[in-house]
């Protein structure tokens, strides 16, 4: 077994069960990629049993604080069965939903996500993909799922000096899907949607955006950044007068068509704008334009805190324009899914956007990810997606 010491005063992260190890604080060892390794203190003390990444910064990512567990097939399988029976506990009515969230649930880099009897997972480090066999293995048994998919093309995999993978690891067949979501009807493709297909993270948002839309009944919205047009559904399936999609994806907004007809929703009530979103709010201000209620759900604009500044001033752009175009009493939906954007710097950011814009706003509600991508005590990097909805004062 391989052994990497840290250096001295390094040691107080693994203490409080946080499972990564910077390079930074390594005095010496070393492995290959997503070998096991016993990770010591300075004082030759047992921290943590994890997996040594030779080319990432993350340099090792811990599978157990417990000196007696044994990195094997049984413990993928129980670590596993634990994952998937929380979200059982959870109860979650749709038939998409994550059953395995990387480090938040012990099994960092990897990701997992259910679609009807179909599967789809994420190797984004370098001790899953050396598990990858067991795990799949264990995931079809556990959850009776016959088919796999892996959608190992996440940039983040280069960090981790992995190529990008992508295909049927266990089955075959179709990757078209219908998800079922609050009683909407959402097309999707496993291999060609962006992630593992679908933004399941943004469940519990879609549903907010709807029930705001029955109370306050928003007669113009305007959803930015709307790949498929979840919250496009949600707004006129709540009884919005015309919903205005934009992406820069063409595929993204065909299946945003075909969803609102899927839905039985008049399209009549319904633009596509095929574009870019900054360019789109600055004409919408040139013209004058209004909207009752605005998503804006950006891509991670800051993968990590060191792309936090540049990200912040992208931020507040956007915000800046959207609450230019919301009216007195206009209801602002804003996100951010960017790790390196905590919950109050992403407030601070909002709050400049509307100093600059000369608006004041009541939040009527702080949003986050759907309970299927858990936060854990252990882990706050867990909490990527913060939403705000704030509300334009009269
Ligand atoms: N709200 C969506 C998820 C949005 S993901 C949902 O609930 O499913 C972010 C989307 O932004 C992607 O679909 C991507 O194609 C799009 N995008 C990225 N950069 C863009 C830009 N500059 N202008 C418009 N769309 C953009």
């Amino acid at each position: 077994m391989k052994i990497i010491r840290l250096k001295p005063g390094k040691e107080r992260s693994l203490q409080r069960h946080h499972p990564w190890v910077f390079d930074g604080a390594i005095a010496k060892g070393g492995a290959d990629a997503g070998e096991t390794v016993r990770v010591d203190s300075a004082e030759g003390q047992f921290l943590a049993w994890g997996a040594y990444s030779p080319s990432s910064k993350i340099r090792v990512r811990a599978w157990s604080f417990d000196q007696a567990q044994r990195i094997d097939a049984a413990f993928f399988r129980e670590t596993l069965r634990r994952a998937l029976a929380l979200r059982e506990r959870m109860g979650i009515a749709s038939n998409g939903l994550r059953l395995v969230h990387g480090e938040s649930d012990g099994l960092p880099g990897l990701v997992v996500d259910r679609y009807g009897n179909t599967l789809v997972a994420q190797f984004g480090a370098a001790g899953v993909e050396r598990w990858k066999d067991v795990i799949a293995d264990a995931l079809v048994e556990l959850t009776g799922c016959p088919r796999l998919y892996e959608r190992s093309d996440a940039s983040s995999r280069a960090l981790e000096g992995l190529p990008e993978v992508t295909g049927w690891l266990r089955g075959d067949g179709a990757t078209a899907f219908e998800l079922q979501e609050h009683g909407w009807r959402l097309g999707l493709d496993i291999a060609l949607g962006h992630k593992t297909g679908y933004y399941l993270d943004q469940r519990d948002s879609r549903l907010a955006l709807f029930e705001y839309t029955k109370r306050l009944k928003f007669a113009q919205v305007l959803n930015c950044f709307s790949y498929t047009g979840g919250f496009s559904v949600a707004a006129l399936a709540g009884g919005a007068g015309h919903v205005t999609s934009i992406d820069s994806s063409g595929p993204a907004l065909e299946q945003a068509r075909s969803n609102l007809l899927l839905n039985g929703l008049d399209p009549a009530q319904a633009t596509f704008i095929d574009g870019d979103v900054n360019a789109s709010l600055r004409q919408f201000v040139a013209e004058g334009r209004q909207f009752d209620a605005i998503v804006l759900d950006p891509p991670k604009l800051a993968p990590t805190a060191a792309h936090a500044e540049r990200a912040a001033r992208a931020y507040k752009d956007i915000n800046r324009l959207a609450f230019k175009l919301l009216p007195p009493g206009g209801v602002l939906f804003t996100f951010s899914c960017s790790g390196g954007i905590g919950v109050e710097l992403f407030h601070k950011i909002v709050a400049s956007a509307g100093l600059d814009a000369g608006v004041d706003g009541a939040i009527l509600q702080r949003l986050g990810g759907a309970c299927d991508h858990p936060m854990t005590i252990n882990f706050p990097e867990g909490e990527y997606l913060k939403g705000l909805v704030v509300m334009k004062k009269l």
